[in-house]
């Protein structure tokens, strides 16, 4: 049975491009993946939220895992790694992993050995996964060989804890041995923007956790910034609609209301992270003050 949410472009291994500036963007993704509805949009009612995301008879919700290639001119650089191909099979066939990124880069044109930069905007298993990879031989190798990998220390600290809330969203081997080997620099920042390349920075929006950045996107006055799970869908636009995964919900309202005060006015373009159909888009007040999304033209 497909999932109700399930389309004809659903399996497409592009899922969206566009100029922005003198960059180009490019979403690629991981496969679609399932996880509980419930658990996506934490004290919301079913019957509100699944108007927006319609759940199979085991109450899942369809989600993507997007990559987004940012093409500079000078870099390219992979925000997000998806789910990888290093997860147990029995949690792999839960959440029904696809493993495509390797094919989506390949279809969008992207090969492992250009991407010069990796960004990683927390390290939960689903967006650092393929970090790294397994190779045939069953030894885990880094997937961008040619990529400089950034993430936040207090990300890998947390991981590491393996504190009894969330230990089963970390796993070491998507960033130890990139730390190990000099491949990854670890991020200090607690508020306001850091500059990793031109035009390419990380802002902290704490809330799901403790060290969530953004990655901000400029070029030629336009932003588009990729939010990460400060707001995973744009079934999740409405600030209070935050997921039961946060750690800290109410930071994670106040976050969603500072990120509003710039974004909608400036337009900036959110790039979605677990959006399979709906990847990017502008935030406009709608007529009742509700806020909504407007696809790029
Ligand atoms: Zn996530």
């Amino acid at each position: 049975m497909p999932h109700p949410a399930e389309r004809a472009d659903t399996h497409e291994l592009v899922r969206g491009r566009t100029t922005h500036g003198d960059f180009e963007l490019t979403v690629c993704t991981d496969g679609h993946y399932f996880l509980d509805g419930g658990a996506m949009f934490g004290v919301v009612p079913k019957p509100m939220w699944s108007k927006r995301a319609p759940a199979d008879e085991e109450n899942r919700i369809l989600l993507g895992l997007n990559t987004v290639i940012v093409r500079t001119g000078k870099h390219t650089i992979a925000i997000e790694t998806g789910i990888g191909n290093k997860l147990p099979p029995k949690l792999a066939s839960i959440f029904g992993a696809k493993m495509l990124l390797p094919q989506s880069l390949a279809a969008a044109g992207v090969k492992p050995e250009e991407v010069d930069i990796v960004i990683n905007t927390h390290l939960h298993f689903d967006h650092s996964g393929w970090n790294t990879r397994l190779d045939d031989a069953g030894k885990v190798v880094p997937t961008f060989p040619n990529a400089r990998y950034f993430a936040h220390r207090g990300e890998v600290e947390h991981g590491h804890h393996q504190y009894e809330r969330d230990a089963i969203s970390y796993i070491s081997a998507n960033y130890d041995p990139l730390i190990k080997s000099g491949q990854m620099t670890l991020l200090d920042i607690q508020y306001g923007e850091q500059e990793l390349a031109p035009g390419i920075s990380v802002e902290p929006f704490p809330g799901h956790t403790h060290q969530l950045m953004a990655v901000h996107i400029d070029s030629a006055g336009k932003r588009a910034s990729y939010i990460s799970d400060l707001m995973p869908t744009s079934a999740h636009l409405d600030i209070t609609w935050v997921m039961g995964y946060d750690l800290d919900p109410m930071r994670c309202i106040e976050e969603r209301k500072r990120l509003y005060s710039r974004a909608i006015p400036e337009k900036w373009l959110l790039l979605f992270t677990h959006d399979h159909h709906h990847p990017m888009g502008y935030v406009e007040i709608g007529d009742k003050g509700k806020p909504t999304l407007r696809p790029p033209s």
